[in-house]
């Protein structure tokens, strides 16, 4: 045997091309997609870029950005980060207008800058160090995550898609650090409700509605766990019907480990602060942007779908589906099987097989334990050694004559 290109080739080829190729396209028997889920979900990671600060922070110092765009068959939405790495600050990562913004559909409805803080014990986690940020899925579901060290807890967060979906699914996860003892946690949602009103000089009128109730500016509304399932920010003045604004914005609440909070409905931004039970260790919630749509419309949308899709943000598994299926002993005894088939033609692929083995096992324990940073490293290889697989099984066929 010889290595073409890093590819074993038999030299005493018994079998042509074709056959293989016939070998191959039984081993890759894949059922057909059905005809209605045609529609996927893409993830565009921008990469780490950096920049002088400008307004961010102190002037000269470095501002570390990074993107994520995802696009079902029906919307796009993109999230901006953005905090200060120069050394003074530590573990913490300064940005003035916010970390983690929502530029897209809109700069306004759940801010650009910044609409999304994760406020542990007082501290934001997002305005913290990152760990790490990558796409886990694309295709038939769209993810990405984000993990943040904060003092007390390393915090995560999950943005997901469906391709049927106009919102963005979230899950946000905190394990606290030995020792340290998490005493509240809520998330913020900056939003500035179909337009930047005061910026441009207009005056609004800004609601927030809820299943139970309606609110507008400016006041404060008191959410009540179990009843207050989503909130829906909008701006009266500024309605797609009367030809102003972008549309309203939105928030479906996960109720597992909800317990309260409140809402700041002022002239301009609208703030929320949904409380959680620190010792949940999770929360769910989805966003949504409706720009376009009118306030009536946005309205009929919550009441139609806000119940289902409520529904389906608790019964999501957000853990990569690769990771999902995986079962390390089937994986390992599958890998194993294959080795022993594809006999002297697999030896090559022996050692790069053992490591991975090993290398699944170690991830898969570490993701078992919740360990989201492992279970991205574990969804990837388990993707990446799909070729290695797949060539195992063609020699384990060629083998089997
Ligand atoms: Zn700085």
């Amino acid at each position: 045997m010889e290595i073409q290109g890093g590819i074993p080739v038999r030299q005493d080829a018994r079998i042509a091309a074709p056959a293989i190729l016939l070998l191959l396209s039984a081993v890759l028997a894949v059922p057909a997609p059905a005809a209605e889920t045609t529609a996927t979900v893409s993830v565009r990671d921008s990469g780490v870029s950096t920049h002088v600060a400008r307004y961010e922070c102190t002037p000269g110092h470095t501002i570390e950005t990074r993107s994520f765009n995802i696009e079902s068959g029906v919307r796009r939405y993109s999230f901006g980060y953005s905090g200060c790495v120069d050394p003074s600050h530590g573990d913490e990562r300064p940005s003035s207008e916010g970390n983690f913004g929502m530029p897209t559909p809109t700069r306004c409805n759940y801010y650009a800058a910044g609409f999304l803080g994760i406020i542990i014990n007082g501290k934001d986690a997002i305005r913290h160090r990152v760990i790490g940020m990558q796409t886990l899925e694309t295709g038939e579901r769209g993810s990405f995550q984000a993990l943040f060290a904060h003092p007390d807890a390393t915090v995560g967060v999950r943005l997901l898609m469906y391709p049927d979906g106009n919102h963005v699914l979230s899950h946000i996860q905190w394990i606290p650090r030995e020792g340290a003892t998490i005493n509240s946690v809520t998330v913020k949602l900056i939003t500035y409700p179909s337009y930047f009103t005061t910026f441009n000089n207009r005056v609004g009128d800004r609601h927030c509605m809820t299943p139970r109730t309606d609110q507008q500016q400016v006041s404060r509304l008191d959410l009540v766990a179990g009843e207050d399932t989503s909130l829906l920010f909008y701006d009266t003045v500024f309605d797609v019907a009367r030809g102003e604004g972008e549309g309203p914005c939105g928030v479906v609440i996960g109720q597992d480990g909800f317990t309260g909070g409140h809402v700041d409905i002022a002239a301009y931004p609208v703030v929320s602060y949904l409380d959680f039970d620190p010792a949940a260790g999770q929360a769910k919630m989805a966003f949504y942007d409706f720009s376009g749509m009118t306030n009536a419309e946005a309205m009929e949308y919550f009441a139609q779908h806000g119940r289902a899709d409520l529904e389906r943000l608790v019964a999501t598994d957000f853990r990569p589906e690769p990771v999902q299926k995986l079962t390390f002993a089937d994986f390992e005894a599958q890998m194993n099987e294959l080795l022993a088939g594809a006999a002297d033609d697999g030896e090559a692929l022996r050692p790069k097989t053992l490591q991975l083995i090993a290398d699944v096992k170690t991830h898969s324990q570490s993701s078992a334990a919740g360990d989201w940073e492992a279970e991205a490293k574990l969804a990837k290889l388990l993707i990446d050694s799909e070729e290695m697989l797949w060539k195992l099984k063609v020699f384990a066929l060629l083998n089997k004559e």
